[in-house]
């Protein structure tokens, strides 16, 4: 018998039991997610010429958290195309953090010292709008099966690399069998101490949280964290929550980045609830990010004045380890860039 889940909105069918079904199933429509919520297309025009070059994804389980017929929806902001993104603003790029000045070989980035990133691939559960990836060429800078071997041997020919970034897109989009293949590979460098893996997937389709990938995680020689990404409290609902302890319970370090959105978490209510939220989880909040300026995203940019009155306002309210440290990613820089005020 499959497992449903049941639903609040009418037009949304029963969500299937298994993850990668989901996701086949995800909505790419950007009329159809408008229909789902009951929302008239007028309060989005141009949506479906914005979805075009950055297609529009969200899967079932995520629009479940969108309150049907609110326009202003911070879940609803973060995905939905927008004719915003088809201006053009000074100073919004293609590749706003130099991700491809900094790939010695195609798929992996290597910006700072002792740790590189490999790009797994260029594929995501979501679609968020504000990517710093959303222009990024990934056919042309994933590793193929040649590529892998060139990025393994980059990783072994250097011992001052101590951890490994999984990222991409999102690395658990991988099956298990091509995440166990990466990680074995992995698994077998001596000085690899630490893997991190950057992934959405708990907030977004926390189904992909199975026993097996847990089984898989736990089992590494190293000491595995994932950075999870959520930027509002309301992503995080009872499945989520289960992810999370799951993952949290197995041992793994829990920490969380999130990005200053205007009109979606630039409040101190959301970012108190966030940081609550996520702790609740096991999550601890990592970085607060500054939005990298990617063309097509200008529409979601906070001032950093008003980053700065923000995380004074979160010092006042909560204890310092609930604190997420506000960065801005400069390109050439040898770290990410704290953002302090006067
Ligand atoms: S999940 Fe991450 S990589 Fe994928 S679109 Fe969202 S922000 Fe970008």
């Amino acid at each position: 018998m499959p497992k449903t889940v049941p639903i609040s909105v009418s037009s949304i069918q029963p969500i299937p039991a298994g993850w990668q079904q989901q996701l086949s199933q995800a909505i790419t429509d950007p009329l159809q997610l408008l229909k789902m919520l009951e929302i008239d297309s007028q309060h989005f025009p141009q949506c479906q010429e914005a979805s075009h070059d950055f297609q529009l994804k969200i899967p079932r389980s995520y629009v479940e958290k969108i309150q049907p017929g609110n326009i202003n929806d911070p879940l609803l902001l973060q995905v939905m195309a927008t004719g915003f993104e088809l201006e053009k603003i000074a100073g919004f790029k293609q590749d706003p953090v130099g991700d491809l000045a900094a790939m010695p070989i195609p798929g992996l980035l290597h910006k700072y010292q002792g740790r590189v990133l490999l790009v797994t691939t260029g594929a995501c559960a979501i679609h968020c709008r504000y990517c710093f990836r959303r222009h990024f060429p990934y056919s042309n800078n994933s590793p193929g099966r040649d590529q892998w071997q060139d990025a393994m041997a980059y990783i072994e020919q250097r011992a001052d690399i101590t951890e490994v970034i999984l990222s991409g897109g999102d690395p658990l989009i991988l099956s298990d069998q091509k995440l166990a293949a990466v990680l074995d590979k992995l698994g077998n460098i001596p000085h690899l101490k630490r893997l991190r893996l950057h992934t959405r997937l708990p907030v977004v389709l926390p189904d992909r949280i199975t026993d097996e990938l847990i089984h898989i995680l736990k089992t590494m020689p190293q000491k595995v964290c994932i950075v999870i990404h959520a930027n509002h409290g309301n992503e995080i609902k009872s499945a989520e929550c289960k992810a999370l302890k799951a993952l949290h319970k197995a041992g793994i370090t829990l920490l969380n980045q999130s990005v200053l959105l205007k009109g979606i978490n630039d409040d101190i209510q959301s970012q108190k609830e966030l940081c609550e939220t996520l702790y609740a989880n096991g999550v601890l909040p990592y970085y607060l990010h500054l939005l990298d300026p990617v063309a097509g995203a200008a529409h979601f940019e906070t001032s950093e004045q008003k980053a700065i009155q923000l995380m004074d306002q979160l010092r006042s309210l909560l204890p310092g380890y609930l604190i997420p440290r506000l960065v801005r990613e400069k390109p050439g820089e040898n770290s990410k860039t704290p953002v302090f005020g006067l």
